[in-house]
């Protein structure tokens, strides 16, 4: 499943966060949860088309697609350097995908901060630091391994010697490595490092509950900081969200969103976030036994797309029979679809779009 890892400073509202996605007793069939670990749970992707889909095919189950978060809490002033239980957080972060970064917008005398006032930006920026000093590590590491083939003249060498010097550049002027101005083919020179920087990032905005739906002046700030970024920022309210989290019936759930002036759940926000900056979509299978949304990156090929069910779908990979939603929706049945000349059959260079339904026609 996809990971998102939940980092930020210590008491801006981590665990309660993480607490609401872990407790939500509402909507249980939209978003049962599980804990795999304390501090890992997955929770499923709603999608209306699901329910669509469940409509015409009544399979025996349906199956949405999940997101797993972790809560990588313990990321300190110093982590870089091994302070607190900082290196194992720090290898945890370099699992996930994408990491929501909780940064503490919300006014309250009573919670103390662990640098005595607000400061967003600030918060973020010592976050940051630590990250970059260990993005900075693995590019030091990898530079004295490839050195001296790149003196010796290897060409590979040389131009990766190139970008990790600009990459070391950028790091050391405070940057991030996601904001650096390099094309796809040059950044493949450090994907083997898996930069905790160049992950994609969300920032949530966490404001009293008064704030909302808009935010503060303090998460104003945070979007105008990061607007440079290509990250998102989510706006929402821990402790509301914990308050949500309770609330089973879905018409008093709905009211008590409406009362915050919400339309939906920071929770969800969080989810739309997720698949938006990590340029993700859904495709499904529909059969009698289960309807099923399987997540995969835009832009992947058929077989690509068919391994995330199965390596073998991929390996022995024949065709793909696609149809798209709204002419399952128009026909009925996928009969129907075929007769009508609506079923089409696509080889290996097919691009599969978000909300195609596919049936893979594979060797094994
Ligand atoms: P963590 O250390 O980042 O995991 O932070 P916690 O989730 O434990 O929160 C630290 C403290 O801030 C707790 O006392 C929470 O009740 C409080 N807190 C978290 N979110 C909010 C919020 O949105 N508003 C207010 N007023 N307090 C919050």
């Amino acid at each position: 499943a996809l990971k998102c890892g939940i980092v930020g400073l210590p008491n801006v509202g981590k665990s309660t966060l993480f607490n609401a996605i872990s407790n939500n007793k509402a909507e249980a069939a939209n978003f049962p949860f599980c804990t795999i670990e304390p501090n890992v749970g997955v929770i499923t992707v709603p999608d209306e088309r699901l329910h669509i889909l469940e409509d015409l095919v009544n399979p025996q189950k349906v199956l949405p697609t999940t997101i797993e978060f972790v809560d990588i809490a313990g990321l300190v002033k110093g982590a870089s350097k091994g302070e607190g239980l900082g290196n194992q957080f720090l290898a945890n972060i370099r699992e996930v995908d994408a990491i929501a970064h909780v940064v503490r917008c919300f006014n309250d005398d009573n919670i103390v901060h662990v640098d005595g006032k607000v400061d967003p930006l600030t918060d973020k920026e010592v976050i940051d630091i630590e990250l970059q000093l260990k993005d900075l590590e693995s590019i030091d590491k990898k530079i004295s391994r490839i050195e001296k083939q790149a003196k010796s003249g290897d060409a590979k060498s040389k131009k990766d010697l190139a970008i990790l010097q600009k990459y070391k550049q950028h790091l050391e002027s405070g940057n991030n490595a996601r904001t650096i101005d390099l094309d796809a083919e040059d950044k493949k020179s450090v994907a083997d490092l898996q930069l905790l920087t160049a992950k994609p990032v969300i920032y949530v905005a966490n404001v009293e509950e008064t704030a909302l739906p808009n935010g503060n002046e303090h998460s104003e700030r945070l979007k105008e900081g990061v607007k440079d970024e290509n990250a998102e920022v989510v706006v929402v309210s821990a402790s509301i969200e914990a308050q949500i989290a309770e609330l089973e019936d879905a018409e008093e759930r709905e009211m008590f969103l409406s009362e915050y002036g919400l339309k939906e759940s920071g929770l969800n926000k969080l989810i739309k976030a997720a698949y938006s900056i990590l340029n993700l979509i859904t495709y499904f299978t529909a059969g009698p036994t289960e309807v099923r949304a399987w997540t995969i990156r835009k832009g992947w090929k058929a077989p690509q797309a068919a391994g995330v069910i199965h390596t073998d779908f991929e390996k022995g990979f024949i065709r793909a029979e696609v149809i798209k939603l709204e002419d399952y929706q128009k026909y009925k049945t996928e009969v129907a679809c075929k007769e009508a000349g609506k079923m089409a059959v696509e080889g290996k260079e097919y691009v599969v779009h978000d909300g195609d339904i596919m049936h893979f026609r594979f060797n094994v």
